[in-house]
């Protein structure tokens, strides 16, 4: 929080200034085993966004601390990839129970720094806290195949870890995101850089100082800090083999390219416009009270919000009733305990989901809900929007093509289900989707017709438990292996074939093997 000190000095002479600047938290890295204080003159402002007051300063780090935390990494995965799977699963059984206790903390800081609401917060904990939890069965996931092919000959596959491997990560969900990628990257023996979001890194700090405690040795996970300075040096550095990113198109598109034009295994999760079908035969209630909550839940900041919905014949009819839904939240700061939502990340983000509202009834869609403006008492600074419907939209519409990421459902209506299907397999995402049906029937036709990643069934925002993987489809992914389960496995190792031939008899004299072997 911005002291006193600061917010006079800002007013008076440059020393008392930088006096004060002193005196506000700073953000630390974590490299090889340690909390250090970075060296650099670039700093980052991380503000509270239901206050706007200074939480910390977040800083870009040097090319020298990077090349630090990348030679770690490197020294570290000479002795981490030779420990025992028993060891590194150790490791995970003692990290999940140390995130289970210190739950608490890690929200705070989540709603500190990003906004949402404790509940909310203590949700994006407890969904990569079960990712941990899955890493605990590394034994049996990581096991291979084995055939004996004859009697004196087997093929069996080790899976081997590949060696540094990085994370970039977003702001919406500072814990999960980050916890979908190292405890997977050290359990199956690599070493790991994690670049959380400049925008709320706390998370990511508590997490690695969990890490420590839980005896990851030094080295084998690093925190470094930065905007797109840190994130070219990853795409580049020779010791990074892989790189798993979530969060925009611009920034996913970029590392992606720059990371495989430099060699390196690339999985990017991107952005999303996850739309509803509303059947007719839906139960009512249910529906509306999942809707509310999956558009305008974390104020829409989800990357598997509900931001988008299809009314299908009479089911348009139920909209009043959804708009008294939405007017029933409460907007407020994260650490109120009646907060339903709290706030966008930053004023940026505020002007552009109100501009995007405007651009809506300026192309001729219907506002039958209005957040903007939105006064919330105590907190008359922070980010706020609260929750907004446009309705009669139209596919060419820039409300409807852009993401907003914000508490904003855009509504269209369609006859059939045939064309609800149409509008949503044209949309160029595919992150998840859902449909609110009584039918089994309808559900099967649309769970075989709808091109996306996450589909749910009378369920908002199905985002799988992490036995399965994270998929995407189309403009929501680029790269084709999926974060987590089976597949996040398979990002983190390479296979190795091996094929044994123990044989007894005598090596048949003086025929040499020059055919394909068969
Ligand atoms: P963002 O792309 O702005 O930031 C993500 C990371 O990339 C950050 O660490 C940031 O420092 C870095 N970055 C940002 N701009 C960059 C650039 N131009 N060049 C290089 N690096 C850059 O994303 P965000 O705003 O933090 O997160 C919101 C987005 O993430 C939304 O689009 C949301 O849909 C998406 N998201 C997707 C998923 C998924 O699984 N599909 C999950 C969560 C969030």
């Amino acid at each position: 929080t911005a002291s006193p000190a600061f917010k006079r000095a800002l007013s008076t002479s440059r020393p008392a200034l930088y006096a004060a600047q002193a005196a506000i938290p700073r953000t630390k890295l974590f490299i090889n085993g340690e909390f250090i204080d970075s060296k650099t003159d670039k700093w980052i402002e991380l503000r509270n966004p239901a206050t706007q007051e200074i939480v910390t300063l977040v800083p870009e780090a040097t090319p020298e601390e990077l090349k630090y935390a990348a030679d770690s990494a490197a020294e570290a995965f000479k002795t981490w990839k030779k420990t025992s799977i028993l060891h590194r699963q150790r490791k995970m059984l003692d990290l999940q129970l140390l995130i289970r206790d210190n739950m608490d903390r890690i929200a705070h800081s989540i709603t500190l720094e990003q906004g949402k609401t404790l509940a909310d917060a203590r949700g994006d904990v407890l969904r990569g806290l079960q990712v941990v939890e899955s890493a605990c069965a590394i034994p049996h996931m990581l096991m291979g195949d084995t055939l004996e092919v004859a009697t004196d000959m087997d093929t069996y596959t080790i899976r081997e870890p590949l060696g540094v491997v990085a994370g970039i990560t977003p702001f919406n969900f500072p814990a999960m995101i980050p916890l979908w990628m190292f405890p997977l990257a050290n359990v199956t023996g690599n070493t790991c850089i994690i670049k959380p979001s400049e925008k709320d890194p706390g998370a990511t700090m508590i997490l690695a100082e969990l890490a420590h405690k839980a005896g990851i040795p030094a080295g084998v996970l690093n925190v470094v800090h930065g905007a797109r300075d840190t994130v070219n040096f990853i795409c580049d550095n020779e010791h990074i083999k892989a790189i798993s990113f979530v969060g925009s198109d611009q920034a996913g598109h970029y590392i992606h390219d720059r990371g495989s034009r430099n060699g390196k295994r690339v999985q990017a999760n991107l952005g999303a416009k996850n739309h509803g079908i509303i059947m007719p035969d839906a139960n009512k209630n249910h529906t509306l009270n999942q809707l509310t909550g999956a558009a305008f839940g974390a104020a829409g900041q989800r990357c598997m919000a509900l931001s988008t919905v299809v009314f299908v014949g009479k089911a348009q009819e139920w909209l009043p009733e959804l708009v008294e839904r939405a007017k029933q939240l409460k907007v407020s700061s994260g650490f109120e305990a009646d907060a339903d939502l709290g706030p966008l990340i930053s004023p940026e983000s505020l002007a552009r989901v109100e501009r995007l509202i405007e651009s809506g009834v300026k192309e001729g869609a219907d506002l039958i809900l209005d957040g903007r403006g939105i006064k919330v008492q105590k907190y008359e600074k922070g980010n706020f929007i609260g929750p907004s419907i446009l309705t009669n939209v139209k596919t060419n519409m820039e409300c409807y093509r852009e993401e907003i990421f914000g508490p904003v459902l855009v509504c269209l209506n369609a006859d059939t289900l045939d064309e609800a299907i149409d509008i949503i397999n044209k949309n160029p995402y595919g992150n998840g989707t859902a449909i609110f049906t009584q039918s089994g029937a309808t559900a099967r036709k649309f769970t075989n017709e709808v091109d996306a990643g996450q589909v749910g069934i009378n369920v908002p925002i199905p985002v799988p438990l992490p036995m399965f993987s994270f998929t995407g489809s189309r403009g929501s992914i680029r790269g084709d292996v999926n974060f987590y389960g089976k597949s996040g496995i398979s990002f983190y190792t390479s296979t190795k074939t091996v094929t044994a031939l123990w044989r007894h008899e005598d090596a048949e004299a003086n025929v040499s093997a020059v055919n394909m072997p068969t």
